[in-house]
């Protein structure tokens, strides 16, 4: 079982493992996601922690999801528009680019987290303080994460 000391591998691999929502730093399938939507403070095959010990760390992640889920209402968008161009048929080009929006808003969210953390790994390399130093104060994570749900302004992302 490697450390989480050890080094990652390249930006490509580690966005690769974040598409198919592998940890990043060792590839790990069943990394951070219990389920689809549940998720661990912790990688099951390297320990790597989720937040990586700062605050915008969830902020990035939301920024990812925000990104893509806006890039598939566009395109849907563009699609239904470009394939009907003179007579536009409103309703069902806006239902479905509602339907893809929500689709991928709501099923890429995990992927958008564990392909952050490839970006987030690549500019902050893994370092000592993923590793067991906190090991201790993650055990009980339910405070943390109201802290940081109301830490963020997100009303306005989404
Ligand atoms: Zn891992």
């Amino acid at each position: 079982m490697p450390s989480t000391a050890d080094t990652s591998p390249t930006l490509g691999k580690m966005l690769l493992r974040g598409i198919v929502r592998c940890c990043p730093h060792c590839g790990n399938r069943h990394a951070f996601f219990t389920k689809w939507f549940v998720r661990r403070e912790r990688c099951a095959g390297c320990g790597l922690r989720w937040e990586r010990n700062y605050e915008g760390f969830m902020l990035g992640a939301m920024a990812v999801s925000f990104i893509t889920t806006g890039e598939a209402l566009l395109i849907t968008m563009l699609i239904g528009v470009a394939s009907t161009y003179p007579e536009v048929p409103l309703v069902p080009v806006l239902g479905s680019t509602v339907a893809v929006t929500v689709l991928v808003g709501v099923f890429g969210y995990p992927i958008s987290y564990t392909l952050w953390q490839a970006v987030d790994l690549y500019l902050r390399p893994v370092s000592e303080d993923d590793g067991e130093m906190h090991a201790r104060t993650i055990l009980s994570d339910a405070p943390q994460q109201a802290a940081e749900a109301e830490g963020e302004g997100q009303g306005e992302g989404r």
